[in-house]
């Protein structure tokens, strides 16, 4: 049903409700034009409110100064808030689920200091080999803290042999062979390399059976894959905000804790005064009480300027909606995918899943050599995608903001590099 024609993708592109959006965000210029950009999981683009928002935060911090936290037009004393309700949707949790704060490493850390609790019987670790190197060394040094061998903490699921993917099935038998060790399974929700989505649902009843926690790194996740974390029963997750939200550089990072674990306040954390009881808070007695959220986990007062690009971001997810923006994602990249397939003259391979449900907007291309080369091709001819060693292109279309004509002039280049090689 797909063509590899541009009339074919102008007319897609023409049916798209979404396509709207588009307008929304500012493109890096490339040859004079806008760039082909396709790497949004990595790092997403301005929106175009983004500078408005900011201009408002400085004019009520002028106008207001320290009464800005309860006269500013965005009180700054709630900040947070602004941005876990946009997110209940795409992450199926409440608002009392959900908070931002600080970074996603440092969230992880935060995290493991209340899930990961090793005792001299269950003090294992599960994760997937190869996960970010972040994540490698926010566990690595946790097992270390609490004086365990990570050679020896450290579970971690491979492909099989000659496979680039991990079978779920893999994935269960180790949580079943490790059941009286474990102490918690912590994957990344899709693998940064491969792009592969993992059945968190079935990860976590799993995890679960045995008497351990699961915890998820949705840093490809967030913004790309709509998830169900409150129903999945899924104990926490973590995730970074400028991939496919758009947040900007460096921008807040976000968590889920499930109401299972806010409501007790049994869970032991690191406290600070924004994390407790809002009634005491600034009573300054002794004796933290965590509230009675996600934000019982938070530290320190909101950090406007850096939630304040997210903010004006998930706006525009607000309006578009998780669910159609997944819809138009599965196409997009289905229709990438295809046009790949007509590609002929290089030696490539797209390791991704070839099931759309079970990857998100991403396709990794796996080049056996020249992959460096090509990826210099590509740049040159003004698209941007990343190149993730050891060969891997990634390629994202974002439904947000890219098109069918970005796909098909991703695929023109592309071929158009293929025939003269
Ligand atoms: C992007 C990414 C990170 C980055 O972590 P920061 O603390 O935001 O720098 C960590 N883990 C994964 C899986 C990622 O994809």
């Amino acid at each position: 049903m797909y063509e590899a024609s541009l009339s074919y993708a102008e007319a897609q592109d023409l049916q798209d409700p979404l396509n709207k959006y588009r307008e929304q965000f500012y493109f890096p210029q490339r040859n004079g034009k806008d760039a082909v950009y396709l790497c949004g999981n990595s790092l997403g683009l301005q929106a175009k409110g983004v500078k408005g928002a900011i201009e408002q935060e400085l004019q009520d911090w002028q106008d207001y100064a320290v009464e800005g936290y309860w006269a500013a037009k965005n009180p700054w004393l709630y900040y947070q808030q602004y941005c876990s309700k946009p997110l209940t949707e795409m992450m199926g949790a409440s608002v009392a689920e959900l908070t931002v704060m600080n970074t996603l490493t440092v969230n992880l850390h935060l995290m493991m200091l209340s899930f990961y609790r090793p005792t001299k019987q269950r003090y294992k670790v599960l994760m997937e080999a190869g996960a970010f190197p972040s994540d490698q060394y926010a566990v690595e040094t946790q097992v270390k803290f609490h004086g365990f061998d990570p050679e020896v903490a450290i579970i971690e699921v491979s492909p099989r042999p000659g496979e680039h993917l991990i079978r779920l099935a893999d994935i269960l038998q180790i949580i079943d062979a490790e059941s009286d060790s474990l102490a918690l399974v912590l994957l990344g929700g899709i693998n940064y390399y491969t792009g592969q989505l993992f059945d968190i649902q079935a990860i976590t009843a799993a995890a679960h059976r045995v008497g351990a926690f699961a915890g998820f790194d949705l840093a490809h996740v967030a913004g790309n894959v709509p998830v169900s974390l409150h129903d999945w029963g899924v104990d926490f997750a973590v995730w970074c905000s400028y991939k496919y939200l758009n947040g900007g550089p460096g921008a807040v990072g976000g968590a889920f804790v499930h109401e299972k674990h806010t409501s007790t306040q049994g869970l032991i954390r690191m406290g600070g005064w924004w994390g407790n009881e809002e009634s005491t808070r600034f009573k300054m007695e002794k004796g933290f009480v965590p509230k009675k959220t996600a934000e019982g986990w938070q530290l320190s007062t909101a950090q406007v300027f850096n939630m304040v690009s997210l903010k004006a971001s998930l706006e525009l997810f607000e309006a578009a909606g998780i669910t159609a923006l997944r819809t138009k994602s599965t196409d997009l990249t289905n229709y990438l995918e295809y046009l790949l397939e007509q590609v002929k003259g290089i030696n490539f391979e797209i390791i991704s899943p070839n099931n759309c449900r079970e990857r998100g907007a991403q396709l990794s291309l796996l080049f056996p050599d020249r992959g460096k080369e090509i990826h210099q091709q590509m740049t040159k001819a003004g698209i941007i995608v990343d190149w993730r060693e050891p060969g891997v292109i990634r390629v994202s279309p974002a439904p947000l903001y890219n098109s069918y004509r970005d796909v098909f002039h991703f695929y023109e280049i592309i071929a158009s590099i293929a025939s003269n090689a």
